[in-house]
């Protein structure tokens, strides 16, 4: 089998290039694979004491820190580095669910040889920024055939030149936990093949190196339209993630969510600051038209502001907004993986940065620069950014963009 970190042997032989976590002997003995959903884990034996565990293979967002457990009594090992999460202990994965999903195997190239891209997860920016890795196996490996395994609702992002798609019917929640319908499904195509790899899947991509028009078939806008194309700019406003005007509205917000009290009032008060930010705009840019999107019930918003806000996403309505991106030289809106597409396709974005995801910073942007014109095109702002902030930022990276990028990227070597 290839000895590629980048791809993880699963048949005819399992990764095993670690020690058991008994009692330290090298390379226990691969039984079998079994996808969890999110997990992809194997079933081990050491040769040495007779361990009987199953262990994360080194994929996902577990990548680190793989967590073992005891076949019999599920007893975990941590990694000697640090504790993994000792997800076997949940609920959700003590009582296994059988649920098959209504899974759908379609196949467009037959391949003896293949490698698996598991894109489940129970959470959306996980399964996106999981399913982007299916680049680097359709460029670099040809010869082995991508399977990529992925939830209905991200379907539509498989790229051509894969050779079959396993589509699950399943919610972002029913991903978590131990989805033995969907091991089984796995297993029934596992004769099929010679030799099976497991695609790393990667959290963090490259994303300078990613055409995400192979995915979404939405032209990302040019960087050398920038001053060409009309000034456009699309703001994300959901409900579920704000921006909040002080420290005090959002605890006020917190107070009466849990109160069940004007569920409303917050959504509406976001919607006045988005509003705002666009009139701001407008007074430096005449020209300026704005788009808003986003998982919410639309209106409120200036005249001649397209609002495609809705309560029910479905294709047309995904498609519509990567176009929106698409045609704005900035995108605006509060981090989340609800960044990610918006990244993706626009030039540049600001975005509202909360205190507590400091940590998370730029894991929800699709970084598409790979020179100065990063800091110009992504700019971060406080959490209580005033409008007036915001649209300042906005103005400059229309007003300024001829200078710097003259300074920055043309006169210099
Ligand atoms: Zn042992």
């Amino acid at each position: 089998m290839i000895g590629d970190r980048h791809l993880i042997p699963l048949s005819p032989e399992i990764f095993n290039d670690f020690a058991c976590p008994e009692c330290g002997y090298p390379r226990p003995a691969g039984v079998k694979v079994m996808v969890l959903g999110k997990q992809t884990a194997a079933e081990y034996k050491c040769t040495n004491c007779g361990l009987a565990f199953v262990r994360d293979l080194p994929a996902g967002f577990s990548i680190d820190l793989p967590l073992a457990w005891r076949l019999k009594d599920k007893h975990p090992y941590h990694p000697a580095h640090g504790m993994a999460e000792d997800w076997p202990a949940y609920p959700d994965y003590q009582v296994p669910s059988h649920d098959r999903y209504y899974a759908r195997r379609e196949v467009f190239r037959e391949c003896k040889r293949i490698v698996l891209l598991n894109t489940i997860d129970h959470l959306y920016g996980h399964v996106l920024l999981k399913l982007f890795n299916a680049q680097h196996y359709l460029d670099r490996h040809p010869d082995i055939g991508l399977v990529v395994m992925v939830p209905k609702m991200f379907e539509w992002l498989v790229p051509d030149g894969v050779a079959e798609k396993w589509v699950f019917d399943i919610k972002l929640k029913q991903a978590w936990g131990w989805n033995a319908g969907i091991d089984s499904f796995v297993q029934e195509q596992w004769d099929r093949y010679e030799e099976v790899y497991l695609a790393p899947a990667y959290g963090h991509p490259a994303f300078t190196k990613i055409d995400v028009h192979r995915f979404s078939r939405v032209e990302p806008f040019a960087l050398p339209d920038y001053l060409r194309k009309p000034a456009h700019i699309t703001f994300i406003a959901r409900r579920d993630r704000l921006w909040y005007p002080s420290p005090w509205s959002k605890l006020a917000h917190r107070v009466m969510k849990r109160l069940g009290l004007f569920p409303g009032l917050a959504v509406r008060r976001q919607d006045q600051l988005v509003a705002r930010t666009m009139e701001l705009v407008r007074k430096e840019i005449p020209d300026a038209t704005f788009t808003v999107v986003g998982l919410s019930e639309p209106g409120g918003m200036p005249n001649g502001v397209e609002d495609l806000r809705t309560m029910n996403i479905d294709l047309d309505v995904e498609k519509a907004w990567c176009r929106a991106y698409a045609r704005s030289q900035v995108v605006v809106g509060v981090h989340g993986s609800n960044m990610l597409l918006p990244t993706a396709h626009a030039a540049g974005c600001v975005e509202i940065l909360p205190y507590d995801r400091y940590g998370n910073m730029v894991q929800d942007i699709a970084v598409r620069h790979n020179d100065r014109m990063q800091l110009f095109l992504y700019r971060f702002v406080d959490e209580f950014a005033t409008p007036k902030a915001v649209a300042r930022h906005v103005a400059g990276m229309f007003k300024d963009f001829r200078v710097y990028e003259l300074n920055m990227k043309t006169n210099t070597f």
